[in-house]
């Protein structure tokens, strides 16, 4: 069999179960995917040391020979660990791993390997018995690696000794690390490609960039770049490959995004032609006065609405920006309209003419129970005063409004009956979690579609939502996707890069910018009086646990749910024992949460004490602190979403973010919580934070640490997404790029992020 790069590596070399299991693992199967295996780093030889020079509390880089591999127990400590040796020309000195016994194991007896770390010394006793005349040489000092880093690589630096480095020729002194997992080393992936080079395989990569785009940016071929990326000569060449690999993967995306748009923005759709005074009817009947971003967003939304073809927008708002009042202006607008269905040329669908169609419809997606209920009760509040029905749909029940008995509230309806009501089009708009995307859901005629929170869904999710639509054959519902996660805009522009982008950047009038604390253990008393006096002003708060790592999702909520309780217990027994304490977690019954969110709106509970459950979109005005602890184990989003909750009304907010730890990179991070202006700058200081290696949004969002570097860069971000958009403006079907079309199509296949 001749090799391609369709050839599976399993086939074209001998391997073990661990390395075959290992390869799976990092997600390699092909002789393709092995060449887009990047370094994470380099590593130069010229930074290393040889043991003989070694000093205690030196950090430093050394290459050797590993042997005496062995896991042992401490002496007194009794903890497991790792033992070993490494040797170069000038000598040898121990390595020991702590608590981590499996060391031993990943590595064997003669590998050669770099190992980084601090030189430690240990006075008089070795850590284990060692022959006699090697404590004899070292007796004041005994020397060793604790904890350190230890990698493979394929050689050592040649000339062990003073001329180290110093040599010319073929030997290039940087060398690539590649990601490796257990049974498959760095060195291994090292060999292998560069085997596959000497037998050709280079000539098989096919460019799928076209060339005036290369140019254009400056971006080296893909035959180049990969050599330059596996076996730099230069750092520059190796930046210069990663550049062009991290524009290849935005690019591609990119295309497939507005491939995706559109396809969508074929179908036949909601031609809504309502005048922007008939909303500001509505509008002006707000509890206050709505911002002129929410106006903003609002006839955005409604020009959307008017086009020959369906809408696809983010609207991306900070927390308490006030989403949903714009939401249900424009839920209003399609409530009220009876449109044409139209063509994309803008042509009536034969039939379809709105006094047929009757009702449109909307739907209201949340990926919460409580948010769900949340929004229930508000559309309630936007809409009673019309003849409108509205449904709510959760795993543990469903709700109509207006009851029939009390026009002014709503009842328990059972799932069956809802259901008729949405299909033959009476229920005007549904509110629901993910159960709304169940088969058994189907509209009679879907306008809007809203999902709040969105990024808590996936692609498949929402194109669910988009498909309930009965009639019309396929009538694409406007999409308005809701997220409070403020997220870079880079970001935002290639994840989302098939939605159009509105910001509410303005936080209704009247909010007082919230203080924010980080608060060490020994202010904690103090910090309980503050919040003594705030709730005896009336006001509420909410007192978050921290999260608990653990790799069995149920234990971890477990864990969480004890630990919440017992905070809980604690409070109530010697801190506030005045007060009405009530406990939320994610171990609760539906039935149950909604119920302790029902006294703590009411102000029956005075201080709720939670998981990070209420992270997403809770809003209770009159809760205005919230002591977050633990926050060192939180990500900043996450913090800021938390802080959220007490941002919601015109009393001074305050945010205690407990921290126990005083490391300067988890102080730091919480700085930036404290002085960042907003979410959207939080954001971006989270993503300039990252840096490489730690990476640790790119699983999340389903691209390589490549493409996550891509996006600390907004210009390289702007150029793929215009090269696609002018690309898929005149071959939506990439017909003139067959590899390009290859690429946009395995992608699509094969992740689903968001
Ligand atoms: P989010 O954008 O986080 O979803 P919400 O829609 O939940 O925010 O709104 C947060 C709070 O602010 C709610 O209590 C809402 O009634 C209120 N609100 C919304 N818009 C305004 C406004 N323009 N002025 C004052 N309060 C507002
Ligand atoms: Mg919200």
């Amino acid at each position: 069999m001749s090799l391609t790069l369709a050839t599976l590596v399993n086939d074209q070399f001998r391997l073990t179960p661990p390395q075959r299991d290992a390869l799976k693992r990092l997600n390699i199967k092909t002789i393709e995917d092995l060449f887009y295996h990047f370094p994470i780093r380099y590593g130069d030889t010229a930074e290393a040391r040889t043991i003989s020079s070694l000093q205690k509390g030196d950090t430093t880089v050394i290459f050797g020979k590993i042997n005496g591999l062995k896991t042992s127990k401490g002496f007194h400590s009794k903890i497991a660990m790792a033992e070993g040796y490494v040797e170069d020309e000038t000598g040898r000195i121990q390595c020991v791993w702590f608590n981590q016994p499996y060391v031993a194991k990943m590595f064997s007896d003669g590998m050669l390997v770099r190992i980084e770390g601090k030189v430690s010394g240990r006075q008089k006793k070795p850590i284990n018995p060692v022959p006699i005349h090697e404590v004899a040489i070292n007796v004041a000092t005994r020397l060793y690696f604790s904890n350190p880093k230890i990698e493979t690589v394929n050689k050592l630096p040649i000339g062990v000794g003073d001329s180290l480095f110093g040599s010319e020729g073929e030997d290039h002194t940087l060398y690539p690390v590649y990601p490796e997992s257990r049974g498959i080393s760095s060195a291994w992936i090292y060999h292998t490609i560069q085997k596959l080079f000497k037998q050709g395989v280079l000539e098989s990569f096919i460019e799928p960039i076209p060339e005036n785009i290369l140019t254009k940016y400056h971006l080296p071929s893909i035959k180049t770049a990969l050599i330059w990326i596996h076996s730099p000569k230069k750092r520059e060449d190796a930046l210069s490959a990663r550049k062009r690999f991290s524009f290849e993967e935005i690019f591609i995306i990119q295309l497939g995004k507005q491939q995706a748009r559109r396809e969508y923005e074929k179908y036949p759709s909601f031609k809504i032609e309502t005048s922007d005074a008939h909303v500001h009817e509505f509008i002006r009947r707000f509890p206050f006065k709505a911002t002129s971003a929410q106006i903003r967003a609002v006839e955005t939304i409604l020009e959307d609405m008017r086009q020959n073809h369906a809408m696809s927008r983010l609207l991306e708002g900070d927390v308490g920006s006030g989403k949903t009042a714009v939401a249900a202006a424009t839920a209003y607008s399609v409530m009220t309209s009876r449109p044409n269905i139209v063509n994309s040329d803008g042509k009536p669908v034969p039939g379809s003419d709105g006094h047929r169609i009757g009702n449109l419809q909307i739907a209201y997606m949340c990926p919460t129970e409580i948010l769900a209920i949340q929004h229930f009760e508000s559309f309630i509040q936007f809409f009673s005063y019309m003849p409108v029905q509205i449904g709510l749909i959760t795993g543990s029940g469903c709700r109509k409004f207006p009851s029939k008995i009390n026009p002014k509230g709503w009842t328990d309806i059972s799932r069956a009956q809802l259901l008729t009501w949405v299909k033959n089009g009476e229920i005007t708009v549904l509110i629901g979690t993910h159960a709304i995307i169940q088969k058994s859901v189907i509209f009679k005629n879907l306008a809007y579609a809203i999902i709040d929170e969105q990024h808590r869904f996936g692609t498949t999710q929402r194109g669910a939502l988009v498909r309930k639509n009965a009639i019309g054959g396929q009538t694409a519902p406007h999409l308005l996707s809701m997220t409070a996660t403020p997220i870079p805009r880079t970001l935002a522009l290639t994840m989302y890069g098939d939605l159009d982008l509105t910001l509410l950047d303005e936080i209704p009038a009247g909010r007082k910018p919230i203080i924010t604390e980080l608060v060490l253990p020994d202010r904690r008393p103090e910090i309980y009086e503050k919040l003594r006096s705030e709730l005896q002003a009336g006001r509420q708060v909410y007192i978050i646990c921290p999260r608990i790592d653990e790799p069995d999702p149920d234990k971890e909520a477990a864990m969480i749910a004890k630990s919440v309780k017992e905070e809980a217990k604690r409070l109530k027994r010697s801190i506030f024992p005045e007060y009405e304490i009530g406990v939320l977690h994610s171990k609760m019954k539906p039935a149950e949460k909604d119920s302790i969110m029902t006294q703590f709106k009411s102000g029956k509970i005075h201080i709720l004490c939670a998981t990070s459950v209420v992270e997403v979109g809770v809003n209770v005005p009159n809760a205005t602190s919230i002591i977050i602890e633990g926050a060192e184990r939180f990500g900043l989003s996450q913090l800021h979403q938390l802080r959220g909750r007490v941002m919601r009304s015109t009393h001074q907010a305050y945010c205690y973010a407990f921290t126990e730890t005083t490391s300067a990179k988890s102080n730091d991070r919480l700085k930036a919580l404290q002085n960042a202006k907003n979410g959207f700058e939080l954001a971006e200081i989270d993503l300039a934070a990252r840096g490489a290696g730690e990476l640790s949004g790119a699983k999340q969002w389903g691209v390589s640490d490549v493409a996550m570097e891509a996006l600390q860069n907004l210009k390289m971000v702007e150029a793929a997404r215009t090269e696609a958009c002018d690309i898929i403006a005149i071959d939506p079907e990439l017909t003139q790029y067959t590899e390009l079309k290859r690429e946009v199509d395995v992608r699509i296949r094969t992740v689903h992020f968001e």
